[in-house]
């Protein structure tokens, strides 16, 4: 067994059923992937991903907790970057639907 999930932010009843918490794969895999470029760390971290896509009831909480408390490494099937480019996405998408407000209201 191997869990992963030793944050500091609070979490809810969600982690018990954390599915990174019941498998072989090395806690690791979730964790320090950002800093290091070899094949074999990338390997492990979507290793890691196609669990929390597979194999985890809970990967929508986790995404939420990740974004909420902008936390490190695989959250919900993501990675780091993944979801710095997801929240970008989603602030271009808030300003530009306020543009449209101002034009429909002005
Ligand atoms: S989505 Fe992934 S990181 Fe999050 S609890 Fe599930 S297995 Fe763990």
């Amino acid at each position: 067994m191997s869990f992963r999930i030793v944050k500091a932010a609070p979490m809810g009843e969600w982690v018990s059923h954390a599915a990174c918490a019941n498998n072989d794969l090395d806690p690791n895999a979730w964790t320090g992937i950002e800093t290091n470029d070899s094949l074999r760390q990338r390997w492990i971290a979507d290793l890691a991903k196609e669990i929390c896509f597979r194999q985890c009831s809970v990967r929508g909480e986790c995404l939420d907790h990740a974004l909420t408390h902008n936390e490190f490494g695989i959250w919900g099937g993501t990675d780091d970057n993944q979801r710095q480019d997801q929240q970008a996405s989603e602030r271009q998408l808030l300003h530009r639907v306020s543009v449209l407000q101002k034009r429909a209201a002005g």
